[in-house]
């Protein structure tokens, strides 16, 4: 506590960034947002997730008089934060239902009392009257709304309550205010703005580049034989979470993990609050926990160290599938993200989006949402470019996706697109009916199913005239025309296909298509090339001589966060353990100097840190 009003007295924000969180420089904005709101401006702050946000407005927090109010969705990780916060000696507290009424109490007479650094409260919490007037009776440094995208009404997060927040401007005109958040398309970033009344707000847009993730799209085959392969071969004792569509297969995928005896755990809104928190708990307290889940689960989650994000089944939506995959790589380490998808996929979404309520302007923008993920899906160029060319930003092949290391090739499926197409229309025209993918892929290939015979299918022109292509080929031409818009799902039938208008500029040849063929499958491409096993989340470029006293480190390290029963990220991030276990400082001074060692943690933690590489020293 007295570092914090000494440091305020003497203030600066590089100061505060030094003492109190140990890091020597800000990075990218932060500085510049940190100043900005420092004089009393408001600011709108895009950054991906891992790029630095809480800083933004922890910062301000400490250097302005008063508290500052931090509005967040995330009830269920708000003691996280305070503990993290109250770690480097920050004084902070939450207002949220989890409380009971004592607990509150107390946290708003440390509030009026001026004790309080930083206040965390839920959206719904703090429009209500007894919350709005009891920040009336203090003194407030700044709001910052965090996971400002749930604002959105046409968001992935959308949550009611954030419409309420444009009042905050209302009623605290003076007090300056910042929207976080890691989606960045156009479109939501001047919804935020305006349903949040940040009509003068600065516009400060980062970069949203990952280049540690690693962008990986497979054709779906096997999809548990994939993803088991995934996980063993390239993740084997990593972090990670694994991404469904719906809670029935979030509970069969991580009981099929079990099973094959990787630590997995469900999460989904039907597991009820208390089973979900324990669950989140151990992903964030326990190593290499994998988590099965709805996207129900995530947002907010900084656990530093998750090593992949698989989905296995296709994403509504590219801001919805970025903000996923940013959950893995924090910590800058190599990290991976993984996606299987295949035609069952496009057809299952595009029925879900014709059934869905909702006027036709949603149904509309639900489909061009979709239209967008099939398109990175679908590219044969670089999927990051493709990435941010979403989010308005470019770049050029990054060489760390799946299309920049091994470029798939793309073939002139014209004929075959015209075959399929002409079959579909046939059917349609000369006999009024309408097959799933299936059915028509029977017929192209000349199969002489029950299904064919029974209908006199082997009778029309166009039996037999596809047996140039493989089932699985004729699929991925399906997925492709579907993902172009060649093709639709029928709105009546049961995933049966339809012409779109666009289909007959093909089928009169007035169009070629350039398809993607797939480059070689993982279990070909991890058989030929395994890849070599790596230890667990080390920092890049420790020494070997290093990494027995990180290790030394990373022991001490888990004591001390199971005793203060916080996660070990909590204590020390990796980065900085790395950094000890290098400089091996040998006196506190030395120590203070090793970035993320503040000023509190090296009061709380020194001695023992020194110690526990001295011990070392003598053994070795
Ligand atoms: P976001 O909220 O944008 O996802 P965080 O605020 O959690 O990101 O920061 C991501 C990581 O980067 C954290 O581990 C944080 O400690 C670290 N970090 C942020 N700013 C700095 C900085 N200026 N110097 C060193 N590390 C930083
Ligand atoms: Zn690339």
């Amino acid at each position: 506590m007295t570092i914090l009003t000494d440091s305020k007295a003497k203030s600066g924000a590089a100061r505060v960034l030094a003492r109190v969180f140990g890091y020597e420089a800000f990075r990218g904005d932060q500085q510049a947002i940190v100043e900005h709101v420092i004089g009393g401006g408001d600011a709108l702050v895009l950054m991906p997730t891992g790029g630095g946000k809480s800083l933004c407005y922890q910062v301000p927090a400490l250097v302005r008089a008063g508290v500052g109010i931090v509005v967040s969705p995330l009830i269920a990780l708000m003691q996280d934060q305070v503990d993290a916060l109250t770690e480097l000696g920050v004084r902070a507290a939450f207002l949220n239902s989890t409380q009971d009424w004592q607990d509150s109490r107390e946290v708003e007479q440390a509030f009026l009392a001026g004790e309080l650094d930083l206040l965390y409260v839920a959206p719904e919490r703090l429009l209500t009257e007894r919350c709005l007037q009891l920040l009336g009776r203090g003194k407030l440094a700044l709001f910052a709304i965090d996971e400002a995208h749930c604002v959105s009404q046409w968001g992935h997060d959308f949550r009611p309550e954030y419409l309420g927040l444009s009042m905050l401007h209302e009623r605290w005109p003076e007090v300056p205010r910042l929207a976080l958040t890691a989606t960045a398309t156009d479109v939501t970033r001047s919804e935020i703005a305006e349903r949040l009344a940040l009509h003068d707000a600065q516009h400060f847009v980062a970069s949203f580049d990952r280049p540690n993730i690693r962008y990986h799209i497979v054709e779906k085959q096997e999809v548990r034989k994939q993803l088991l392969q995934l996980l063993r071969q390239e993740h084997a004792g990593d972090a990670g979470i694994v991404y469904c569509l719906s809670r029935n297969k979030v509970d069969e995928t991580a009981a099929f993990l079990c099973e094959q005896g990787i630590e997995a755990l469900p999460y989904h809104a039907g597991l009820g609050a208390a089973l979900r928190a324990k669950n989140q708990s151990r992903f964030l307290r326990e190593d290499g926990i994998v988590m099965v889940a709805t996207i129900a689960f995530g947002m907010g989650i900084d656990k530093p160290d998750v090593r992949f994000v698989a989905h296995i089944d296709l994403p509504k939506s590219v801001e919805g599938y970025y903000q996923e995959t940013g959950r893995a790589g924090r910590d800058g380490l190599p990290a991976t993200a993984w996606l299987a998808y295949g035609l069952q996929d496009v057809v299952q979404q595009r029925r879900m989006i014709d059934e869905s309520s909702g006027d036709d302007a949603f149904r509309r923008r639900l489909g061009s949402q979709l239209d967008a993920m099939l398109g990175l899906c679908e590219t044969i160029t670089c999927r990051r470019e493709r990435l941010l060319q979403y989010f308005g930003q470019s770049m050029s092949a990054c060489g760390n996706c799946d299309n920049c290391l091994t470029p798939p090739q793309a073939w002139d499926g014209t004929v075959a697109a015209q075959k399929m197409l002409s079959t579909i229309y046939r059917l349609w025209k000369e006999r009024g009916q309408r097959y799933g993918a299936g059915h028509l892929i029977d017929i192209l290939r000349g199969k002489q199913t029950p299904r064919v015979l029974e209908h006199g299918h082997s009778a029309l022109t166009v039996f037999g005239i596809g047996q140039d292509l493989s089932e699985q080929a004729w699929r991925s031409v399906l997925r492709q025309l579907l993902a172009h818009s060649l093709l639709m799902v029928d709105q009546e039938g049961y995933g049966t296909l339809a012409l779109t208008d666009q289909s007959r500029a093909v089928l009169k040849g007035e169009r070629t298509l350039l398809l993607r063929r797939e480059a070689v499958r993982l279990t070909e491409r991890a058989g030929r090339n395994p890849a070599t096993p790596r230890a667990k989340s080390l920092p890049p470029d420790l020494p070997l001589a290093a990494q027995p006293v990180f290790e030394a480190l990373r022991s001490w390290r888990a004591e001390i966060a199971r005793s203060h029963g916080v996660p070990a990220y909590v204590i020390f991030q990796n980065a900085t353990l790395g950094e000890i276990a290098r400089a091996r400082p040998a006196s506190l001074e030395a120590l203070s100097h090793v970035n993320g060692v503040g000023i509190k943690k090296l009061e709380s933690y020194g001695d023992s840190i020194l110690a526990c590489i001295a011990e070392f020293d003598d053994a070795s």
